[in-house]
């Protein structure tokens, strides 16, 4: 740790509002919303890190996530943004299933992506970027002296930091380990060495990568092509429902088999994840394929999406078989897999094992308790995903700009967004295992749809005053919903008028009047599809957002109304105390559940809730007696 009265003959004149430290994608929505404020910031990141870029998955979205980056978009973020110009192929997920949770995914070209990120960036007139490492941050008075490995030091008001896997970060691939944050990037010091507080330590957390493999390597005659989807919608409101910035291409799906999975198998003491190599806890939601092989070891057969990275770059991303396995088994359990019998490597698969922090010491604006001004979010808080990390990176991007400007904090509720499930659930109790977000995790999902986004986010959104094209988009879009709302009810259909076409289109029978309303909430019709339909038989023309939002809302009416008496009992039960030693020495809580209840200590329902694998049974049993 440097000394204070070193740093100050090093200090740069000028003193930032808010520094952000780390540009990944939470980085770069805490830069991109606290700029949007009349503020000074600085970013400082790391020369060897491109902005915004996707060490993993090359995609943003996907079930519970999807609905992030539309409430990001609705909040003034940029990810919805990045990704429908990023964007490659285009999917909506679980269409088979209810629209409450049907999600948006979209596989990105990384490259443009990150350079879309830059390009945003570099529009912020009040944003200075430090392409440096930060090695130190002190806190004297009410500022921060941030120091750089160059020995330049940087004063802020508040500090956003989100470095991700980068804290002492360690790479394993089989017996090799190197130090990094990920592969050809440099490790960063550790948490304690960089804030110089332990007790905001969380424990040391581990994520993989599978290996990328040539694409001129395989052979896609062996797999189920995935097209994009032209009907999916993008992201941003801002933009066009289907238009596409650049080439669409597929993706392709295989799967391992017997071969692949006994290859897996047979190098257990090679596996840094089981013979005690690697110490951090990886992703339960997430697993990699030796995770796979050795929990579901009755199940040889798993799903093997090929993916392309870039429409310029010759990689594809196995997404499916993320390892940390020894480049030779790595090799031999690929080339068992249909399609890529002759795959070549370009870069194996890794695990990264990093310090994270522990989410139960800071508040709901993820400013840490102990040290005011001082904000975290990211992989460094313990999620996995850029979309977690992107939707905190705008709540302690938004929270640290209103702090500086004397303002109310911004806090989304968990009933009506996912981020706002996500930052309950990370602030509630301490996380032992990495955190993502799925539909799952909310009580009310019904509720928190993609489709009535705009209408949830806007109020938070419209609190914060700003004037940005979002602002203009999310003003005519609500008039628009409240007109069409209020036709649903007034539009008539009577039975004397003859409609014959009711029965030729398929909206059965028409014997009693019925409003549009009532129309749209017959069981077997796609409530969407017959509004687009009647309002051009009117000749009304509608934002297709308004109309999907209306025609979804009207048909779940009736139980979200039942589903919102649900979660105020539960909101009644949530914050019931209890005493976690009871627990402790209850018969009826199994020995698993009980060592999670003793690592949390829960004092609520509701910590207990939010702990990771506590057992529906468990929950029950304890409700049961808290009634
Ligand atoms: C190997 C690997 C596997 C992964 N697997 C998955 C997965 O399976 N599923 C999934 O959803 N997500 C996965 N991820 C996580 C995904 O990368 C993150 O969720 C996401 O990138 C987190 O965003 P972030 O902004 O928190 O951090 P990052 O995107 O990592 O960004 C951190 C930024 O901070 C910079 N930085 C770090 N230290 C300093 C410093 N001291 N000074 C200045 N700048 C600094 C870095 O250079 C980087 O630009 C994986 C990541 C890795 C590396």
């Amino acid at each position: 740790m440097f000394h204070v009265e070193h740093l100050r003959k090093l200090v740069k004149n000028e003193i930032f509002d808010i520094a952000v430290i780390g540009g990944g994608h939470a980085g770069v929505e805490a830069v991109n919303i606290s700029t949007q404020f009349d503020l000074k910031v600085l970013l400082v990141t790391s020369p060897d890190t491109d902005i915004a870029s996707a060490p993993c998955n090359p995609a943003v979205g996907g079930v519970g996530k999807g609905q992030v980056v539309r409430e990001l978009d609705s909040l003034g973020g940029l990810m919805g943004q990045l990704a429908d110009l990023a964007g490659i192929q285009f999917r909506t997920l679980n269409e088979s299933k209810g629209f409450a949770v049907q999600s948006t995914r979209v596989q990105i070209d990384k490259e443009a992506y990150s350079f879309f990120a830059t390009e945003f960036l570099k529009l912020k007139t009040n944003l200075h970027i430090a392409r440096e490492r930060v090695v130190s941050i002190a806190k004297e008075d009410d500022r921060f002296l941030i120091t750089t490995e160059l020995e330049n030091v940087f004063v802020a008001k508040k500090v956003v930091l989100t470095t991700g896997t980068f804290l002492n970060g360690k790479l394993h691939t089989g017996e090799i380990q190197t130090d990094g944050g990920r592969v050809d990037s440099k490790k960063s010091v550790s948490l304690m060495n960089l804030i110089g507080d332990a007790k905001l330590f969380g424990g040391r957390f581990k994520t993989g990568t599978p290996a990328r493999l040539e694409k001129a390597t395989i052979d896609y005659s062996k797999m189920v092509e995935q097209e994009s989807d032209p009907e999916t919608r993008n992201f941003s409101l801002i933009n066009p429902p289907w238009s596409r910035n650049l080439k669409q291409v597929s993706c392709f799906l295989t799967r391992t088999n017997s071969n692949t999975l006994s290859i897996i198998r047979k190098n257990k003491e090679r596996s840094p994840i089981f013979n005690g190599q690697i110490s951090g806890v990886g992703p339960r939601y997430c697993p990699s394929i030796e995770d796979k092989a050795f929990r579901y070891t009755e199940k040889d057969e798993h799903h093997v999406f090929v993916e392309p990275e870039g429409l310029n770059l010759n990689t594809i991303y196995p997404n499916g078989v993320s390892t940390s396995l020894p480049r030779d088994v790595q090799e031999d359990f690929l080339r068992t897999i249909d399609g890529l019998e002759n795959c070549k490597i370009a870069i194996y698969g890794y695990a990264v094992e990093y310090d994270v922090v522990d989410t139960s010491k800071l508040n709901k604006t993820l400013e840490s308790m102990d040290i005011q001004g001082l904000y975290f979010a990211g992989q460094l808080c313990g999620t996995s995903g850029y979309e977690e990390a992107a939707g905190q990176g705008f709540v302690a991007g938004v929270n640290a700009a209103l702090s500086v400007l004397g303002r109310n904090p911004l806090i989304l509720s968990r009933d009506e967004s996912y981020i706002g499930v996500m930052i309950d659930d990370l602030v509630s109790v301490k996380r032992d295992e990495p955190y993502r977000l799925f539909t799952a995790r909310s009580e009310n999902r019904l509720g928190i749809r993609e489709d009535n986004t705009f209408k949830r986010i806007a109020p938070y959104r419209q609190n914060l005053d700003l004037n940005c094209e979002i602002d203009k988009h999310l003003d005519s879009i609500l008039t628009e919903a409240d007109v069409l709302t209020s036709l649903l009810s007034e539009k008539i259909y009577y039975a004397h008028i003859d409609r014959s076409d009711f029965e030729e289109k398929g909206y059965g029978s028409l014997d009693t009047n019925i409003t549009l309303s009532e129309l749209l909430r017959r069981p077997a019709l796609n409530p969407v599809k017959v509004l687009e339909s009647e309002l051009l038989e009117f000749g009304l023309t509608f934002n297709y957002d308004v109309i999907r939002f209306v025609a979804i809302e009207n048909k779940y009416s009736g139980y979200i109304v039942r589903s919102n008496n649900e979660i105020t009992k539960l909101n009644k039960l949530t914050n019931k105390k209890l005493d976690p030693n009871e627990l402790l020495n209850s018969s009826n809580i199994s020995f698993e559940c009980k060592q999670r209840i003793r690592r949390t200590l829960p004092q609520t329902f509701g910590q207990l809730q939010k702990i990771e694998g506590i057992r529906p049974a468990t929950l029950a049993y304890v409700a049961g007696n808290l009634l």
